[in-house]
C-alpha cells in the first residue's frame, strides 16, 4: 500500500509510530502537511500538489489534524476522498467530532449515555438554563478548550452564574454540565479502531482536581472496560463516523457515560500505559479496509 499520513509534524511520537508501524508491514509511509496540499478543482476532477509534485496513487491517507487548521485540513482529507483514496476518518465525520454541541446531539439522539448537558446564547437565559440542568456542582467546558484546560467545576449556583457571565463577557462559546461525582476524577479513554475497543486506560486526577487528563498530572494505567462500556465507545464512534477514534467516558452510577469523541487521539499515552501496538493495529484495519475497496 501506499500510504500518507497527514499531519503538521512528522516528528510527533503519533506521526512517527505511524510510519513506522506501515513501514514495519511493508508499505511506503509519507508524513505531508496538510498546509502544503493545494488543490484543483474542477467539474468531475480533483487533483492535489505538494511541494510541486503531483500527489497521485495513494491508497489511504490517515489525518492527523490539528484543531486549529480543522476547516482547511478537512478539505484537504476531503480532497482525497474525491480522487477515491481510503480514510478512516473522514472529513464528515472530523468535522462532527470537532462540533462539541453536534457531537453530544447526534450521541444523545442515539440513546449514548452521557452527563446532562445545556448551552444557550443570550445572558437573559442564564438563570432558567441553569434550572434546566438542576442543582450545582456544575462543570463548565469551553468549546474550543482541550486538554482539560477550558473545564472547570462550579460548587455553588452563584459560581456558576458568575463563570457564565464573565464567559458571555468574553464572547466565549461553552455548554454546562451536570458533574458525575461518582467518577471520583476517573476517566477511560477507550481506543476504538474498526468499531472495536482496542486498547483502553484509566485516568486518574491528580489530588485536588477532577480532571483526569494527562496534561494536567492524571495518572494513567492500563484497564479492561466491561462490556457495557466496550460497547458505548464502539457505538459512539459509530454515530459520529469515525473508524479512528479516542471515545472518553466515565464511570457513573447510572452507567458508562461519554465526555468526548475524539477525531485525532494521541497515540503515546494509550500505547505507554497499555503496551498496545496502537499504530500497527490502526495499520492492519486500513489494510483489511483497502483490500476490500474501501
Ligand atoms: P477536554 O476535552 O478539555 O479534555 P473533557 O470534557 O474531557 O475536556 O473534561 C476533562 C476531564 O474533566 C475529564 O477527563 C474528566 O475527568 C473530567 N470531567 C469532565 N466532565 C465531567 C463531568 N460532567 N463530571 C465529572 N467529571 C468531568
Amino acid at each position: 500500500m501506499k500510504l500518507a499520513i497527514l499531519s503538521r509534524n512528522g516528528k510527533l511520537y503519533s506521526t512517527r509510530r505511524l510510519v513506522e508501524a506501515a513501514r514495519a508491514r511493508g508499505h511506503s509511509a509519507r508524513v505531508l502537511d496538510p498546509l502544503r496540499c493545494y488543490m484543483r478543482i474542477a467539474e468531475g476532477q480533483f487533483e492535489m500538489h505538494y511541494k510541486g509534485r503531483e500527489i497521485d496513487g495513494y491508497h489511504a491517507v490517515i489525518p492527523r489534524v490539528g484543531a486549529s487548521i480543522t476547516r482547511y485540513g478537512t478539505a484537504v482529507v476531503r480532497q482525497f476522498e474525491l480522487m477515491g483514496t481510503f480514510t478512516p476518518n473522514g472529513s464528515d465525520a472530523i468535522l462532527r467530532a470537532r462540533d462539541k454541541l453536534r457531537c453530544h446531539q447526534m450521541l444523545a439522539a442515539d440513546g449514548i449515555g452521557m452527563p446532562v448537558t445545556v448551552f444557550g446564547d443570550n445572558p437573559d437565559d442564564t438563570q432558567d438554563l441553569l434550572s434546566m440542568l438542576g442543582p450545582p456542582p456544575h462543570v463548565i467546558k469551553l468549546n474550543e478548550g482541550t486538554q482539560g484546560a477550558g473545564v472547570l467545576l462550579a460548587e455553588k449556583l452563584s459560581a456558576s452564574r458568575g463563570v457564565i457571565e464573565a464567559l458571555r463577557g468574553l464572547y466565549a462559546d461553552f455548554l454546562v454540565q451536570e458533574f458525575i461525582a461518582e467518577a471520583k476524577g476517573a476517566d477511560l479513554r477507550c481506543f476504538v479502531v474498526g468499531g472495536r475497543v482496542i486498547a483502553a486506560m484509566r485516568r486518574q486526577a491528580p489530588k485536588g482536581d477532577f480532571r483526569s487528563n494527562l496534561h494536567r498530572g492524571g495518572i494513567a494505567r492500563p484497564v479492561r472496560p466491561s462490556e457495557a462500556e466496550q460497547e458505548v465507545a464502539a457505538r459512539a464512534a459509530e454515530v459520529v463516523g469515525l473508524g479512528v477514534a479516542g471515545v472518553d467516558l466515565i464511570r457513573s452510577a447510572r452507567g458508562p457515560l461519554v465526555l468526548e469523541v475524539n477525531a485525532s487521539p494521541g497515540l503515546e499515552g494509550i500505547e505507554q500505559a497499555t503496551g498496545v501496538d496502537v499504530a500497527g493495529a490502526i495499520v492492519e484495519y486500513i489494510e483489511a479496509r483497502v483490500r476490500e475497496g474501501g
